[in-house]
């Protein structure tokens, strides 16, 4: 489709209206604005106006492409002033009847061939279509707010929509400068939908109280996402967060799985919506306070007390853990040991041990190994390592207490102590992150890749949840989640059937048998 051949529509002239007639009028398309109250596709190009005079001001835009850019945006006071209009984009009010009901005045004013997409982030495309004399041409086009700036969009086919217009808007959209992934019309599509864990994970963990939001926030940051999920919540209203996980749960038959925090719902109906009412995990302007700082006196009296060092564990984890080791123990004139064929990953410091979670907790590995000086330490997935939550066993001793806390920042960690709680912080979110994006794929919601794309574009994540699978291992992830179900019972962690096989897969691959000679 030539963008000089392809007159677009968009329908709903607020936020995402704006930004899609933007970016379809950027692309080259002469793009007609129509909105149902009077003046409001106007206001949104006098706005744009001003937008793109601020870009020409920063030297990010020259005055020629402005000025083409807003002459081809044309507002106009009629929606039959669409008709001949080859795709229609709509971002009108979230509701299915005014969708529906637009849609069908659409289609009695548009050439056959014409597309006709829905920029919904909640209602099913397959719904939004039924009623429709040819519902085929009906499809998603979600974008992600602001849209000039969001790469991402999720190209949703409902139950009819057919194959050859989600192949068009996949195509359209890249030429609009975005990276569209193919998405199933299911509660969520795949952002809202693979997200739902980095919320609820920290909530579970503040509902009981293994730690305070600041802590969870910085642990998460640490595992290099631009913002931990409280100050996340804080930043979308809790209202709005509970409202989409209200939604994608009541969409799903309330499955528990995706079920609402007593956390959340608490702070909603007392008012503390996050930044825009100025109290939510924190109080604004001031926002999350600081943590304390590592005292670097702890890494040095761990070194300097340690006598025998063995690293246990294989994999890439387990050699930057003995470079770390090396490099801390130097000073002492002595190396660590290697234990290669190791059960656990960590550090064994004169008979006691400080262990990366595998999901069991502190507690679980002493009654497993009598030891009673057991640490266990989040999973550290950030290159730039930062702060990394670790728990101790209740029973351990003071000075086992001092020294975990030592070890770690020997290792370059800056650790704060949590509740002994199954999977810690980083652990338990990327493993339900991956979870929830194994059974996306599973439906046939999306593919591995585009799950990965739409995760790294739609929400910013540092990584894709199958590109975290593919430095972990499906064997260790289910193992965490079990160890999570094993606690808390429920359907919240039940494990995908798409990571069981490939668990399988990993434990056939591996067998003696099986193996290249
Ligand atoms: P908005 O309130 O800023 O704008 C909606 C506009 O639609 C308003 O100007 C309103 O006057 C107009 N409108 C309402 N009913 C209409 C009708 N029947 N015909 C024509 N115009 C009508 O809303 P928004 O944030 O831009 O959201 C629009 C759509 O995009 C919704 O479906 C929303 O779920 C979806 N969406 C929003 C975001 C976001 O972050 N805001 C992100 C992705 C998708």
């Amino acid at each position: 489709m030539k963008p000089q051949d392809t007159p677009i529509a968009v329908v709903g002239a607020g936020i995402m209206g704006a930004g899609i007639a933007q970016v379809a009028a950027q692309a080259g398309h002469a793009v007609r604005l129509f909105d149902a109250r009077d003046g409001a596709a106007a206001d949104a190009k006098a706005r744009l106006a001003t937008t793109l005079q601020g870009l020409v001001a920063k030297g990010r835009l020259t005055a020629d492409a402005a000025d083409a850019t807003l002459a081809r945006i044309e507002p106009v006071g009629q929606l039959s002033a669409l008709a001949g209009s080859a795709v229609v984009v709509e971002a009108i009010v979230e509701d299915l009847a005014a969708k529906r009901s637009l849609f069908r005045e659409l289609e009695a004013l548009l050439p056959e061939g014409a597309i006709l997409a829905t920029n919904t982030s909640s209602i099913s495309v397959t719904a939004i279509a039924n009623g429709l004399q040819h519902p085929g041409r009906l499809i998603g086009m979600h974008f992600f707010n602001p849209v000039p700036l969001m790469k991402l969009v999720e190209v949703v086919s409902g139950l009819q929509t057919e194959p050859a217009v989600a192949a068009s808007i996949f195509e359209l959209s890249k030429t609009w400068g975005k990276v569209p992934v193919h998405a199933k019309s299911t509660p969520g599509f795949i952002v809202n939908r693979i997200a739902r864990p980095y919320y609820a994970e920290a909530l579970a963990l503040l509902l009981e109280q293994a730690t305070e939001p600041a802590v969870i926030d910085a642990c998460l940051r640490g595992a290099g996402f631009r913002m931990g999920p409280c100050e996340l919540m804080d930043l979308i209203g809790h209202d709005t967060n509970l409202a989409v996980t209200k939604s994608v749960y009541e969409a799903n038959f309330f499955d528990k799985r995706f079920g609402p925090s007593l956390v959340q719902a608490e702070m909603v109906a007392g008012g503390l919506l996050g930044r825009k009412s100025g109290r939510g995990f924190y109080a604004y302007p001031a926002g999350a306070p600081a943590l304390p700082a590592p005292d670097p006196a702890m890494a040095h009296a761990a070194v300097q007390a340690a006598r025998e060092v063995t690293v246990h564990g294989s994999g890439a984890l387990a050699e930057w853990l003995a470079e770390r080791a090396t490099a801390a123990l130097a000073p002492q004139g002595f190396g660590p040991a290697r234990l290669l064929t190791s059960a656990w990953t960590g550090l064994e410091v004169d008979g006691v041990r400080l262990m990366l979670t595998s999901g069991l907790t502190a507690a679980e590995w002493v009654a497993q190994s009598g030891i009673t000086d057991v640490a266990v330490f989040d999973r550290p997935v950030h290159t730039e390592p930062g702060t990394l939550a670790y728990a101790v066993a209740p029973a351990a001793s003071a000075a086992w207490q001092a020294q975990a806390a030592g070890w770690l920042q020997a290792l370059g960690f800056a650790p704060q102590r949590v509740a002994d709680t199954p999977g810690l912080v980083v652990a338990r979110t990327l493993a339900m992150l991956v979870n929830e994006a194994a059974d996306a794929v599973l439906q046939g919601v999306c593919d591995e890749a585009g799950a990965d794309a739409a995760m790294k574009l739609g929400v910013n994540y540092p990584a894709g949840p199958f590109e975290w699978l593919a430095r972990w291992s499906a064997s260790e992830v289910v193992a965490l989640l079990q160890a999570l179900d094993g606690c808390y019972r429920g359907e919240r962690y039940r494990v995908s059937p798409w990571l069981q096989r490939c668990a399988r897969a990993e434990r056939t691959a591996a067998a003696p048998q099986n193996r290249a000679p």
